[in-house]
């Protein structure tokens, strides 16, 4: 099998010699175990906090030891009576092209009739119930609130704003990085959307939602929170997300300086980890799946494709190389 790991820790931006592709004898299934083949692979903007030595909310990757993530996969040896050959099955041990796993970690799953299998890596899978649990848990969207995500043409955030419509948004506002992705989501329902590259955020945003919002969905962190915090009305909702605005950073970046805000306009910003919110998945899948298949549901990917590309999507998904969900096919479906 060949597997990617890590070699060295990033400084700042990864780079290409922090990681090497290894190869290596695949280990025999041992009872309970099954032997899964890639089909598809995940490359999230987590996997960069568990390449530092300090742990962020997943713990740490080892130096040399293969790296992990969501995929997708066909099982073609199994030592499980639950997981027959041939079962298709979501997982966790990504970055590799042959994963031998315990039955008891794989998630059986169903062909999607004329989709493809890594939505479950994004639009059905993690990404998708982070949309779902920030907006509708955390940040308590109702009917009529004026939405602002940031990260608004990335896997979570794209779906974030469509949900909003969806759920009867009155607005819905984002922004992303390039014009590019900016048009591409006034295609997909957004009201607004911004580059934030054009000015400054809080300019941008005060002309995107000249009312101000009640609901912010923040996956960017820093000036994009600031800017919300200004924006917001009184009784404002934010989920935090994630701010990968600072993921590369070598120091601490600044905090916001209006935080004093949110007592006179009683807001609440509340961060969040997907794991905690799996009870939401079944009405999650239940209304998504829906969406899809009546196509009121946009979910795009961009695909890269090959095991020795996965680093290279790793690092362009970091710099803003992809729309919608960013994966790495490593065999057709
Ligand atoms: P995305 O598909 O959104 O990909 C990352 C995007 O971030 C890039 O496409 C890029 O788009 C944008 N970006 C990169 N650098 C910057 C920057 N300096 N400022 C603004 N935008 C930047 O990834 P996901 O949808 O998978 O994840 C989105 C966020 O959600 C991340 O912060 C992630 O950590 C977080 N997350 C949190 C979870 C949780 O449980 N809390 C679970 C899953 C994800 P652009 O061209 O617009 O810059």
């Amino acid at each position: 099998t060949r597997e990617w790991q890590l070699v060295r820790r990033p400084h700042g931006e990864p780079v290409d010699e922090d990681f090497a592709l290894v190869s290596m004898e695949r280990p025999d299934p041992a009872p309970g175990e099954v032997v899964v083949r890639t089909l598809a692979m995940s490359v999230d903007p987590y996997m960069r906090g568990r390449m530092n030595a300090t742990r962020s909310y997943a713990p740490s990757w080892e130096l040399g030891e293969t790296m992990q993530g969501g995929a997708i996969g066909q099982v073609v040896d199994s030592r499980s009576d639950e997981v027959p050959v041939g079962a298709l099955v979501l997982h966790g041990l990504a970055w590799r092209d042959v994963a031998v796993v315990p039955a008891a970690h794989v998630s059986v799953v169903d062909p999607l009739p004329g989709l493809p299998l890594s939505l479950y890596l994004g639009v059905l899978g993690m990404p998708g119930l982070t949309a779902w649990a920030g907006l509708f848990r955390l940040a308590a969207f109702a009917e009529g609130d004026a939405v602002f995500v940031s990260g608004a043409a990335g896997a979570v955030g794209s779906l974030v704003g469509q949900f909003a419509k969806l759920r009867g948004a009155s607005r819905v506002v984002g922004s992303a990085g390039t014009a590019e992705k900016v048009a591409w989501l006034g295609e997909i329902g957004f009201d607004a959307a911004f580059d934030y590259h054009a000015g400054a955020v809080a300019d941008l945003l005060a002309e995107a939602a000249p009312d101000g919002i009640d609901v912010f969905f923040d996956n960017v962190g820093g000036e994009h929170l600031e800017a919300a915090i200004g924006a917001f009305r009184t009784y404002g909702r934010a989920a935090l997300c994630g701010s990968i605005s600072g993921y590369n950073a070598v120091s601490a970046p600044p905090g916001p300086r209006n935080l004093s805000l949110v007592v006179g306009k009683r807001l609440s910003l509340r961060g969040f980890i997907v794991g905690d919110h799996a009870d939401l998945r079944p009405e999650f899948v239940a209304a998504v799946s829906g969406w899809l298949q009546d196509g009121s549901l946009v979910a795009r990917e961009t695909v890269v494709e090959g095991l020795d590309s996965a680093v290279e999507a790793f690092r362009s998904l970091l710099g803003g190389g992809n729309t919608g969900k960013m994966v790495v096919r490593l065999a057709p479906d």
